[in-house]
C-alpha cells in the first residue's frame, strides 16, 4: 500500500533492537484518514471472504481493528493481556511473548464472544516473530471458529513471523513488508 509506505519512510523512526516507531501516525497518535484507507485496503484484500468477527490483541491493534470493522460490518473482539491467575472456565487462554516489552503475558478472551459458527479475521499493527498472531490463532482453534486470515499493517519481513504463520497455511495480507531497516535506510519488498 503505497500511501502507507510513503508515510513509514517520512515519519517512521528505527530504534535499536529492530523496533520501528510509528507513534506519530499509528501507535500513539493515530492518523484516522490513513487508518480509514488501511481499513478499506483490508476490505479489498479480503473481498468475498465471509468474516463474522475481527479479532485483535490489546492494545495497539484495537483502533485499527475498529476502523477496519466498519468496512466489514462486524464486531471487534480483542484478547486481553492479564496478570491474574484466576482460572475462569468461561475464558479461552493462551500465553504470548511480547516483542516490545520482552515478557510473557497471559492472554484471555471470553468464550461468549467467539463461537464455532464464527469466521475470524485477525488484525494487528505489526508482525515480527509472530508470537502475538500465534496466540490469537491458538484462541481461534480452541474456540472451534474458522480462521479466514490475518491482516497486518506492517510486517518486518526480515523476522521470522510471516514465514512461520504462512507455513501453517494461514493467509497473511501485510500492507507494507519491510525487507531491511537501519537508522538511515529502510527498504520494502
Ligand atoms: P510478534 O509477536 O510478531 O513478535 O510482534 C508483534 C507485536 O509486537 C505487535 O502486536 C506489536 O505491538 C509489537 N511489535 C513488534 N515489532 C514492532 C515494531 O517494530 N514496532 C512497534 N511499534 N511494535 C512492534
Amino acid at each position: 500500500m503505497e500511501l502507507l509506505k510513503q508515510r513509514i519512510l517520512k515519519d517512521g523512526i528505527v530504534r535499536p533492537g529492530n523496533v520501528l516507531k510509528v507513534d506519530s501516525f499509528l501507535n500513539h497518535q493515530m492518523d484516522i484518514p490513513l487508518i480509514n484507507e488501511i481499513g478499506k485496503e483490508f476490505r479489498h484484500r479480503f473481498e468475498g471472504v465471509p468474516v463474522t468477527r475481527i479479532l485483535t490483541i490489546e492494545a495497539s491493534g484495537i483502533g485499527i481493528a475498529c476502523i477496519t470493522a466498519q468496512y466489514f460490518n462486524v464486531p471487534v473482539v480483542f484478547a486481553k493481556k492479564t496478570q491474574s491467575l484466576n482460572l475462569d472456565s468461561a475464558l479461552f487462554r493462551t500465553k504470548v511473548q511480547s516483542f516490545t516489552h520482552n515478557r510473557i503475558y497471559d492472554v484471555v478472551l471470553s468464550k461468549k464472544y467467539l463461537t464455532p459458527d464464527d469466521h475470524v479475521l485477525l488484525i494487528d499493527d505489526f508482525l515480527a516473530n509472530g508470537n502475538a498472531l500465534m496466540g490469537l490463532i491458538d484462541i481461534v482453534k480452541e474456540s472451534g471458529a474458522t480462521l479466514e486470515g490475518a491482516g497486518i499493517v506492517i510486517e518486518k519481513g526480515f523476522q521470522d513471523g510471516g514465514r512461520r504463520i504462512r507455513n501453517m497455511g494461514v493467509r497473511v495480507e501485510s500492507l507494507a513488508i519491510i525487507d531491511s531497516m537501519t537508522e538511515d535506510s529502510l527498504t520494502f519488498r
